[in-house]
């Protein structure tokens, strides 16, 4: 069938998840795809060779794609730009593209213009970004979604490909969009039907250029909002990106608080999630939506995930009694704050995937008595504002990693009394030590936590290994 694309010259850079399917996908458009990828590993020629038999071109290596001014500059005939959301906008190759008027889209962009292509259901996006809670909350609305009866997935940086779930055979009625701040930069004409940003703390700069970028990146979440923009109460960056936005006529901010909502909230009263935004009379009335204990698990920033997850389900018309059957269907995501076991009644909790410091500082506040397992890579972050936050709360703290001095540190300055543990080694035997030093700090009550606020690349693989070898280990301390 003819598209906009037959016949059409795009360039795809970069190859891997989001640009092999990219490319499929064009080529099976008409299109003649060209991708560009800098590196030239046994992976990529594996990949290339899969393009290559299809009818791709490839380009592996030779410059195009690189980060320094060597570039190839475009190839030839270049008329659209699709590439992998990760790759910095300055390099050569899209100032190239600039300076000759060729447009630059991410997998996003190209997902949102093939909506309803082929005569398929053309579903609306429920948006979810933020810089901590994503997941989560994607997962906890698909969740709601499906209990309401709708067809639904969780996509985006989880599960089904965003590209997948609207090209593929299976309809959906909507879909829950997890999103990141580069996916939204190379994403401009995305119109979601409603849209969360859940929070906003510094991260990822080094690619963005500044805060305002990054927070820039993430408000275009809202640009075209239907009906509701749901802002954090506790987080006024949020709600200055919900004004800035450029919404569709009738369009509402839509806020969620931990604590008693005003008229167009959703927060909680009395151990109850409650809805005073999709109420009649909002300033009189409030819907009941779930109990706090429906949420799994009941962690403060967990609740404000479920709270988000609700008001996007209830802007798209869910009724209340979803919310409250969605939440209870949901199980977390591994190593997020997941309960490995209870030893000497002590608490083991694996949060390996608080990687920075302000997904810490949220499940810091989660227990009361806590001997904190943290530290790792950086990524250039500074630990004062987590650690005094946190200082009356640790009972002591066990630190690994290649960046441990800087939390040391800190731990000097904000928590002199606090007893610290300090491994110096980096290999895969120093998470058993670390659990063993923690169990050895832990009173009867408290919470052994893992929570890093650092990436965990200098000693494991990923986030998982290191949650895996967390919990193998407090499992030897039980056997
Ligand atoms: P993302 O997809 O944005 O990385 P996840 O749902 O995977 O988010 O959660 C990552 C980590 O962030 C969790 O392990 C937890 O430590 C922390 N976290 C989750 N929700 C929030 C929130 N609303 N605010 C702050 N931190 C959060």
């Amino acid at each position: 069938m003819p598209s906009e694309f037959s016949g059409k010259h795009v360039t795809v850079a970069g190859l891997g998840v989001s640009g092999v399917p990219a490319a499929k996908v064009l080529h099976g458009l008409g299109a003649h795809v060209t991708v560009v990828n800098d590196g030239a590993d046994e992976r990529a020629r594996t990949q290339a060779a899969e393009l290559e038999a299809l009818g791709v071109t490839v380009r592996l290596g030779d410059g195009t794609a690189s980060d320094s001014g060597s570039a190839a500059g475009l190839p030839e005939g270049t008329e659209l730009i699709v590439t992998a959301p990760g790759w910095k906008p300055t390099k050569p190759l899209f100032t190239a593209a600039e300076q000759a008027g060729v447009p630059v889209w991410g997998d996003v962009e190209l997902a949102w213009r093939l909506r309803g292509h082929g005569g398929r259901k053309a579903a609306p996006w429920l948006a979810v970004t933020g810089t901590n809670g994503k997941t989560t909350t994607v997962q906890m609305l698909a969740s709601i979604l499906e209990a309401a009866g709708l067809r639904t997935a969780a996509v985006g940086n989880i599960g089904v490909s965003l590209l997948d779930a609207v090209t593929g055979d299976t309809e959906y009625d909507v879909l829950a969009v997890e999103l990141s701040s580069y996916q939204l930069h190379w994403a401009p004409s995305l119109r979601a039907h409603s849209a969360v940003v859940l929070n906003l703390a510094a991260d990822h700069l080094d690619w963005h250029g500044s805060m305002e970028a990054y927070a820039a990146d993430k408000g275009r979440v809202y640009e075209g909002n239907q009906v509701a923009c749901v802002y954090n109460v506790a987080d006024r960056a949020t709600e200055d990106l919900v004004r800035a936005a450029d919404v569709e006529e009738g369009c509402r901010a839509v806020g969620f608080t931990l604590g008693t909502p005003g008229p167009s909230q959703l927060g909680v009263v009395e151990g109850l999630l409650v809805d005073r935004a999709f109420v009649e009379d909002r300033h009189k009335n409030a819907q009941e939506l779930a109990e706090v204990s429906d949420v799994n698990p009941p962690a403060p920033h967990n609740i404000a995930n479920a709270l988000a997850a609700a008001a996007l389900a209830r802007a798209y018309g869910v009724p209340a009694a979803a919310v409250r059957d969605g939440l209870r269907a949901f199980t977390p995501d591994a190593h997020r704050i997941a309960h490995v076991a209870d030893v000497d009644g002590v608490a083991y909790v694996d949060d390996s995937k608080a990687t920075n410091t302000h997904a810490a500082e949220a499940s810091l506040a989660a227990y009361e008595s806590i001997v904190w397992i943290a530290g790792g890579l950086a990524k250039g972050a500074t630990f004062d504002e987590l650690v005094a936050g946190a200082a009356k709360r640790l009972r002591g703290a066990v630190l690994i990693g290649a960046d441990r001095a800087l939390i040391r540190e800190a731990l000097a300055r904000h928590a002199p009394e606090v007893p610290v543990v300090d491994l110096d080694r980096t290999d895969t035997g120093a998470m058993p030590q670390a659990v063993q030093e923690a169990r050895r700090l832990a009173e009867h009550g408290d919470t052994v936590l893992l929570a890093p606020a650092c990436a965990s690349m200098d000693m494991f693989t990923n986030y998982n290994k290191r949650g895996d070898a967390f919990a193998e280990a407090v499992r030897e301390l039980g056997a």
